[in-house]
């Protein structure tokens, strides 16, 4: 399987390049994000307490992303793998990450992180807000805060997989084609990694 964690601050390009990804790899894409807006859209309990804390640009508790995460593993059990775009986002919730899928007999591939700066982040979150109706894109106090949330407490998840060996910082900034190309030649390699392996023990096992 191949399970990607699509890393970066709030319009870094995350969104954009999932979409790219699912369609190349086969990939089913969870984005904490949307499963929030999907639970806001319909009018739930856990919709309405989420919308107060992300009007704000504030994370919402991690059990309750945890749980959604879990459930969407479960109705996905077929799937190649995963792209996670926007979770982890606290070093308990990539724990997390990780203890569910072992329970799948599978783990986290890469973490591969789009780096942008703030003021190109502002300037892009702001250009979305005209068209994406999200309330926390229109709103340049909101989106600093969203981005110094991240700084501050989502950042630190980058340590958490530089120290398995899974961190691959990219710079976010330039044409999404190349990007794509970038992110494409890393998982590429992981495949690549993995399939040398498997043969490797098939030929241990023969001898
Ligand atoms: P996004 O669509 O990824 O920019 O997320 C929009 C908002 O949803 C964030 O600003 C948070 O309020 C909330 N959110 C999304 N994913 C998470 C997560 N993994 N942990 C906590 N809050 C999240």
């Amino acid at each position: 399987m191949l399970n990607l964690v699509l890393f970066g601050p709030p319009g870094a390009g995350k969104g954009t390049q999932s979409q790219k990804l699912i369609a190349r790899y086969n990939l089913v894409h969870l984005s904490t994000g949307d499963l929030l807006r999907a639970q806001i859209s319909r009018g739930t309990e856990l919709g309405l307490q989420a919308k107060k804390l992300m009007d704000e640009g504030l994370l919402v508790p991690d059990e309750v992303v945890i749980g959604m995460i879990g459930s969407a593993l479960k109705e996905n059990e077929q799937a190649a793998g995963f792209i996670f775009d926007g979770f982890p986002r606290t070093v308990p919730q990539a724990e997390s990450l990780d203890r569910l899928l072992a329970e799948h007999g599978t783990k986290v591939t890469c973490m591969v992180a789009l780096e942008v700066q703030e003021q190109e982040l502002v300037k892009r979150l702001l250009e979305r807000g005209k068209t994406s109706g999200r309330p926390d894109d229109q709103n340049e106090e909101k989106i600093r805060k969203r981005v110094t949330v991240y700084n501050t407490e989502t950042a630190q998840v980058a340590g958490y997989y530089a120290a398995q060996n899974k961190f691959c910082g990219l710079n976010g900034v330039g044409e999404i084609e190349d990007i794509f190309g970038q992110i494409c030649a890393i998982l590429d390699q992981h495949q690549s990694a993995v399939s040398e392996g498997s043969q490797q023990a098939t030929k241990e096992v023969k001898a």
